[in-house]
């Protein structure tokens, strides 16, 4: 017995090093709190594409060892390998993909959720917690117009919330296997790529993706959606799901919800809404009008970690019937037979594929009670002007050829050379943008052509941006000319 309690006592010892004391705790956050200080001092000074040539080997190289190193050394190889190679969403000149930057409050939201780590799995065990996720889905349900009884969960992004749509879409409609290959899934050329993932991840990919037709606008037409369907069942088929978007990733459009809603309710199809870039503008007085219908949806998914401003992680999937969330990812266990408190609340476990997660919901709720609301819908004002604004310069310029006008605060075009390929001289033009670095654009296909796309999101992004970027362009464009 003495033997093994002087063992106990040595591991004990030897992993004392776990919990730093007092004094090594403030000497390390000061460390920390200096780096990312100095980070954020100058982050209106870094390029929106940093090519240092340093590709993160020296991580790779370092390794993983039985002994610690300094913080110091911590922070130096992150810098070097982590911090200065690569795309810097955080930077206001970034206007590339959909990737705004994070917030500084969302930092200490996650601090805080990561020392005190509350259980925001289950009600019984944090009812705080639930609470806490349960009010911004609330708030967020609330947004959308969906009535009470609307459930939610808080995902990891966009991504995972639209599997847990998809997936509960499936079981509400009961579709089995043997129905998958007859299933039909109604969306259009623009609607994002999560969507066949997430239907191949749900088992589903044998479903048939039918692409229906768009307006000028490259909004879903709903006579042509309606038609597919009726054309459909004549086939023997299943027509069981459309997908609107609020907000496309190419042209940041939106989907006309109130005609869609029209023929999914006719048709009994399941109604799903892609707000994971543009959910948020509801909050736009500009932009309110578009998304009228947008309560008659099935399913929504809302992206705080792009037009909230929460670091990367944080996607929202929410329910108008939430009892068919429940339905759809409702389990027990053996071990999970204790229940310590009435269930005043559903538990998340019960509403999405997680069990054990990251208490996400601080990152957003912090911010959201320390400054309000209003500087965020402020900002995504903003941001829909700025976008208008560099959208008209940029079309009273000779040589530019542009997209629709932005509904969003996202819009495509192309420059005309006066010969030569147009494709090819777009594609040489983000090429020279990159190599330059001091802002980021990215491209897309748009009937076939090469486009470059404007997305305008981070807080950090204002006029000074908006006029840099058009300036960059044209320099680049009279250095491939
Ligand atoms: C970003 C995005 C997604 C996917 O969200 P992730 O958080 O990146 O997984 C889906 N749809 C649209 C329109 C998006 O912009």
């Amino acid at each position: 017995m003495t033997d093994i309690k002087k063992q106990i006592r040595e591991f004990e010892s030897a992993s004392d090093l776990i919990e730093p004391g007092s004094d090594r705790r403030h000497e390390l956050f000061q460390k920390v709190n200096d780096y990312t200080e100095e980070f954020l001092q100058t982050v209106n000074e870094r390029n929106a594409y940093i090519q240092s040539g340093l590709d993160g080997k020296g991580i790779s190289d370092a390794g993983i060892h039985e002994e610690g190193v300094g913080i110091d050394s911590i922070l130096e190889m992150y810098k070097d390998n982590v911090e200065q190679q690569g795309i810097s969403t955080v930077s206001g000149k970034f206007m590339g993909y959909i990737a705004p930057c994070s917030m500084f409050y969302s930092a200490l939201g996650d601090y805080i959720a990561a020392i005190t780590d509350p259980f925001s799995v289950d009600y019984s065990a944090s009812p705080g917690a639930v609470r806490m996720e349960k009010t911004l889905l609330d708030w967020m349900a609330n947004l959308v117009g969906y009535p009470q009884g609307a459930l939610g969960n808080l995902a990891s992004g966009g991504s995972m919330a639209t599997l847990i749509c998809l997936v509960t879409a499936r079981e509400s409609h009961k579709l089995k296997a043997r129905d998958y290959d007859k299933s039909v899934v109604y969306m259009t050329d623009l609607t994002h790529h999560c969507f066949k993932k997430g239907l191949l991840v749900a088992g589903m990919g044998e479903c048939i993706i039918r692409k229906v037709a768009v307006d000028e606008g490259y909004r879903m037409r709903a006579d042509a959606l309606k038609e597919c369907v009726e054309k459909d069942r004549e086939r023997g088929l299943l027509p069981w799901l459309v997908i609107g978007s609020a907000g496309t990733t190419d042209l940041g459009n939106v989907d006309p919800f109130e005609a869609i809603a029209d023929v999914a309710a006719e048709q009994k199809l399941w109604f799903h809404i892609d707000g994971a870039y543009g959910g948020f503008f509801v909050l736009s007085d500009l932009v309110k009008e578009k998304f009228k219908g947008m309560n008659r949806s099935d399913s929504i998914v809302m992206n705080p970690h792009k037009p909230l401003y929460t670091p990367f992680g944080l996607g929202a999937a929410l329910v108008k019937n939430g009892q068919q969330l429940y339905e759809a990812h409702h389990y027990t266990a053996s071990y999970l037979q204790d229940n310590y408190l009435e269930q005043d609340e559903v538990s998340p476990a019960d509403l999405g594929p997680e069990l054990t997660r990251h208490f996400r919901a601080l990152r957003l709720w912090l911010p959201l009670k320390l400054i309000g609301v209003a500087p965020f819908r402020a900002a995504l004002n903003e941001k829909i002007l700025l976008t208008r604004y560099a959208y008209e310069r940029m079309a009273a310029q000779p040589g530019y050829e542009m997209g629709p006008y932005p509904e969003l605060s996202t819009f495509a075009f192309r420059v005309i050379p006066e010969q030569g390929d147009v494709n090819e001289f777009n594609r040489q033009l983000i090429t020279e943008l990159r190599k330059d670095g001091r802002v980021f654009l990215s491209s897309t296909l748009l009937d076939s052509n090469y486009m470059i796309r404007v997305n305008v999101l981070s807080y950090r992004t204002h006029i000074e941006e908006m006029d840099l970027m058009i300036e960059v362009l044209n320099e680049m464009v009279e250095k491939i000319k």
